[in-house]
């Protein structure tokens, strides 16, 4: 059943594990990546979002440490492999991945994120690990209090490397690299790669062996995409036709703010749709039971913004909607890769505003394509282009609105002539 996955070098406990987990065929960046971390090699590798890249770098370090005549020693508190995210949630995905990937074996597997207590990552860590996920920055704390050691880890995964970056953590790694054992293995991944990225991970690896799953920047072909325009104060309205008409059942929902994600769940919540809030505001616990009330469908809407849903894994998600349009198109193609994940179909739609038309130029430039648009029968935008007052700073007199307003009425009306 195992036989592709066998030819990339696996160990039977490992074929087993897979085998149990019903993963029939490895997927495209494991079947590149597997063979390499196994002969030992650093690897950089580029791969989105759902793609199966924490498999592509878990199981051989899985098999690296079992077969290792090296083993944890319980009387020190070093780690054997370091796995560095970005966020909590990510952390926590990839921690409960690599326990399903390491069920046949006795490795020690412990997450360390920010959000949650100290004491408990402490008691976890003492007696040395055999993998480590964490954050950069709760990381840190835990060697500036001596409970960790990286002096002898011989793997280093540097998971959503792009985003890590786009954090700040860059300083962060750094620092940890400086008290990190130099003789190591490094892998790199990353959905996004421009040359910043590229240059930084040469810094860290030696000599890597490049893995381009999908063209560099390309969304998942499994996605269906859709542009709807629409006047920014009839998104939430259209949000909620949608939700209900097509009868959309688990829908990842992306705004720009944190408040505006809090602002958008109590609107839903006024037309009877069940919807929770994930964003940096939250503690980790309220945004692990929306995440757990989300994936059990007992909300409908998940409302997330870009940090709070990086890395999350929700498996056979159909819907994904850009409420607002990213101010980054590399974050179009995250958030879109919460859909369509291992080859499954999934449905990205994009409510844009009149001001948000130079974004989805900036995406469409990114990804060298159009993406198709729609008018929506009842939520077609107005021509009338929206005034934001709470925009500028000083509030002009009503009559300057008023003229500003004729005046673009004008300019319409002549552009409607020269058609
Ligand atoms: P990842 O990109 O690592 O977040 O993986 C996305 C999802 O795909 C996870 O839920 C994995 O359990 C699943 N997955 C990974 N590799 C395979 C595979 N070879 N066959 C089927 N599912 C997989």
């Amino acid at each position: 059943m195992s036989t592709q996955f066998e030819s990339l070098g696996l160990c039977p406990t490992i074929l087993s594990t897979l085998s149990s987990l019903g993963f029939e065929q490895p997927t495209e960046v494991q079947t590149q990546a597997i063979p390499h971390v196994l002969e030992g090699k650093d690897v950089l590798a580029g791969a989105q979002t759902g793609t199966g890249k924490t498999a592509a770098f878990g199981l051989p370090i899985i098999q690296k440490l079992i077969e290792s005549e090296a083993k944890r020693d319980p009387q020190s508190n070093d780690v054997r492999a370091l796995v560095l995210v970005p966020t909590r949630e990510l952390a926590q995905q990839v921690f409960d991945n690599l326990v399903q990937y390491a069920q046949a074996t006795e490795l020690k597997i412990v997450t360390a994120y920010g959000g949650t207590s100290m004491n408990v990552q402490t008691r976890n860590l003492e007696q040395g690990c055999d993998i480590l996920i964490a954050t950069p920055g709760r990381l840190i704390d835990h060697m500036f209090c001596k409970n960790v050691s990286l002096l002898k880890s011989e793997f280093l995964v540097l998971d959503e490397a792009d985003r890590m970056l786009d954090m700040g953590f860059m300083p962060d790694i750094q620092r940890i690299l400086k008290r990190f054992n130099a003789v190591r293995q490094t892998l790199f991944f990353s959905a996004t790669f421009d040359k910043r990225i590229k240059n930084i991970a040469y810094k860290l690896q030696s000599e890597p062996v490049e893995v381009q799953v999908s063209a560099s920047n390309s969304t998942a072909e499994t996605v269906k995409q859709m542009v709807y325009p629409v006047d920014k104060k009839r998104k939430a309205e259209l949000l909620a036709y949608l939700i209900g008409s097509r009868n959309w059942q688990q829908v990842l929902v992306f705004t720009k703010t944190k408040q505006g994600s809090d602002a958008l769940v109590k609107e839903l919540k006024l037309d009877g749709i069940k919807a929770a809030s994930i964003n940096g505001d939250k503690s980790q616990g309220a945004r692990q039971k929306a995440l757990d009330d989300f994936k059990a469908g007992k909300i409908r809407a998940l409302i997330a913004t870009d940090v709070a849903a990086r890395g999350l894994d929700i498996q056979e998600l159909e819907q994904v909607v850009n409420f607002d349009m990213p101010y980054k198109a590399e974050d179009y193609v995250h958030r879109i890769g919460r859909t369509g994940r291992a080859g499954k179909e999934g449905f990205a739609v994009s409510f844009m505003s009149r001001d948000e038309h130079y974004l989805l130029e900036a995406i469409e430039r990114l990804l060298d394509t159009r993406l198709p648009q729609e008018w929506l029968q009842g939520f077609e935008p107005s021509l009338v282009e929206e005034v934001e007052p709470e925009r500028s700073p000083r509030r002009k007199s009503r009559s300057s609105d008023k003229r500003k307003m004729k005046a673009k009425l004008k300019i319409h009306a002549n552009r409607g002539k020269k058609r």
